[in-house]
């Protein structure tokens, strides 16, 4: 990693040498790489920093920007398993007009999932700000603190009393998105919750795959979302009912 103060200098943001280049130059096609020069250019990015994780479908760095710390998540256009999205773009009324060539499905995808995102948020849940997307990448705010990310719910000590103030923040955003954002997660577990510590607060992430109410699936999503949040939460001692916390959801 190299800090760039010289504006002529933008492209040592990427420069031959660097860690990113070096790990990734298998992973990212050409394109990709361009893009993110170009983002680079606009400032959005001034420092790449390390990956913080390798999906299947995305990779996810840390980097600094002109609004400091961001996350950047690369989806991959050159392997995954994209067939998985299918379901939930090709059925969401949003997306009824895109081609349905790969790469226009992973474009579509990222695109959902910054609109998604912000629709989260305006409905009052914690989720990663976005800043900028374009084609198959979105920067979005960091959640976590000197360049280390907040835990995974699933990785995060917890005591009952947190375990129970953390179940009832994510019901209640589960509310907050099903009324007010019209929206289901439909990924939703302890491996896309991210826990602010400091504060005990939960922050919703990977929200590409969430739909709106008008989406066919939408409640066979929902009951899955919500077997997922009793089920991680059985081990603290909450025994909720499915169809008891499902009407919670629903509550205006
Ligand atoms: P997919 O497998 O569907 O491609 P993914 O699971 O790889 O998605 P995410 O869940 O969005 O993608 O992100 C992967 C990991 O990167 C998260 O578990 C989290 O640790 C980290 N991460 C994602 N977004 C942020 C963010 N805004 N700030 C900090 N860390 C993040
Ligand atoms: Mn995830």
């Amino acid at each position: 990693m190299r800090k760039i103060e010289d504006k002529r200098d933008k492209n040592r943001t990427f420069k031959k040498d660097s860690s990113f280049l070096k790990a990734e130059e298998n992973v990212f096609d050409v394109p990709t790489l361009k893009l993110l020069y170009t983002l680079a250019n606009k400032g959005y990015i001034t420092e790449m920093g390390g990956s913080i994780s390798t999906g299947k479908e995305a990779n996810v760095f840390y980097a600094t920007g002109n609004e400091g710390e961001v996350a950047v998540k690369i989806y991959r256009l050159t392997s995954g398993t994209f067939k998985a999205m299918d379901p939930y773009i090709l059925k969401d009324p949003r997306f009824s007009n895109i081609r349905h060539s790969r790469k226009d499905i992973v474009f579509a995808w990222t695109q959902k999932e910054a609109q998604n995102l912000l629709r989260i948020r305006k409905a009052g849940v914690r989720a990663p700000r976005p800043i900028v997307n374009d084609r198959n990448v979105l920067v979005m705010e960091f959640m976590g603190k000197d360049k280390i990310p907040f835990p995974l719910l699933k990785d995060t000590p917890l005591d009952d009393a947190d375990a129970q103030n953390l179940f009832d923040q994510i019901i209640e955003g589960m509310r907050r998105l099903y009324v007010r954002a019209h929206l289901v997660h439909s990924d939703l577990s302890e491996y896309n919750i991210l826990v602010d510590v400091e504060k005990m607060e939960a922050v919703i992430i990977d929200v590409g795959q969430a739909v709106t109410l008008d989406h066919p699936n939408v409640r066979e999503f929902m009951a899955r979302d919500i077997e997922n949040i009793l089920r991680f939460f059985k081990k603290y001692g909450i025994k909720e009912d499915k169809k008891i916390i499902s009407d919670r959801v629903k509550e205006r």
